[in-house]
């Protein structure tokens, strides 16, 4: 299937860069969210991230006003209706997302494949709660999208080969590379990647490191380019706990279960860079460590 269009449901850290990445590979985007606020704001983002690729001579400043105008926002979920792909990219909850489909559903044509960016849900469970399974798929960006390179492609048991296929052309025009995943939770970079991230945390609740620390010896000692705190940050706290909460629920292993400081941190709204301080302060000019 040829796709030209695609509908974006969700406009935060990953909606707006999955805006940007598309706009600048020549499709035409319609971008929607439940806040007005949040709209202006992925502007502003694409705004300054495009920008700065323009600056650092990655593309003209014509390429960037074209990628712009291709980008419609909107508050109306049936806007999306009219597009050939829809990439779900909103809160890392399922209530929410099966309450998006519920409301997408009957505004689409029955080609139209729809998709979740979701880090760890179960694609089966949220395709079968859809009118179709078959053209369903994960489609995991990770983040910042204009800079990273992998796509996970994740397979509920009822997707069907085409969709398989237009989605890895997508992948391939967008520039990327893609990795295919099993349908279980987390798929395979979040399943390794927030565990670790979670070990960090006890590793600060249980005092065998400070922030810093814990940062400078994972950087240093293991060659990472950033630290696991700085990470857990920069992806979002909530959006991490949520994560450990499926690996818990889905895997039934008690190795999984989340930190009580990551839980203490969300219920303080310190959700890390989005909410302006997590296990750093990001308030004054440079970040300040929280403990
Ligand atoms: P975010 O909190 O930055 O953005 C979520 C956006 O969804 C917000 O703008 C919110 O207003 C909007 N939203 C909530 N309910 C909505 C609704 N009913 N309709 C439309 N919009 C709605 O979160 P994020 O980091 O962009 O994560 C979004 C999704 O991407 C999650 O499923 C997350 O697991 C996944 N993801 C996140 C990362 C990451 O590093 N943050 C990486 C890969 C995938």
């Amino acid at each position: 299937m040829d796709i030209r269009s695609v509908g974006i449901v969700g406009a935060g850290q990953m909606g707006n860069g999955i805006a940007h990445v598309f706009s600048l590979a020549g499709y035409e985007v319609v971008l929607n969210d439940i806040s007005a606020e949040g709209l202006a704001k992925a502007l502003e983002t694409i705004e300054k991230n495009m920008a700065r690729q323009v600056a650092r001579g990655k593309i003209t400043a014509e390429e960037k006003a074209a990628a712009q105008a291709r980008i419609r926002t909107t508050l109306t979920l049936a806007d999306l209706g009219a597009t050939d792909l829809v990439i779900e990219a909103a809160t890392e909850r399922e209530e929410v997302k099966n309450k998006i489909f519920e409301a997408l559903l009957p505004h689409l044509g029955p080609n139209t494949i729809l998709t979740s960016n979701t880090s760890s849900i179960s694609i089966t469970r949220l395709a079968s709660r859809t009118d179709r399974p078959e053209k369903f798929m994960g489609f995991h960006f990770m983040n910042p999208v204009p800079v990273m390179q992998l796509v996970e492609l994740i397979r509920g048991i009822a997707t069907d080969a085409d969709t398989y296929d237009t989605l890895l052309a997508v992948v391939k025009r967008l520039g990327k590379t893609a990795a295919s995943a099993e349908d279980f939770p987390a798929f395979i970079v979040n399943r390794i990647l927030v565990p670790m991230i979670n070990e960090a945390v006890y590793t600060l609740y249980e005092g065998v490191g400070n922030v810093r620390s814990i940062d400078e010896a994972m950087k240093l000692g293991a060659n990472h380019p950033m630290g696991p705190l700085e990470l857990a940050d920069f992806i979002g706290l909530d959006t991490c706990l949520a994560i450990m909460n499926v690996l818990h629920e889905g895997l039934g292993d008690t190795k999984y279960r989340p930190c009580p400081l990551l839980s203490k941190y969300v219920e303080a709204g310190w959700l890390g860079r989005k909410a302006g301080r997590g296990f750093y302060d990001y308030r004054g000019e440079v970040p300040v460590p929280t403990r």
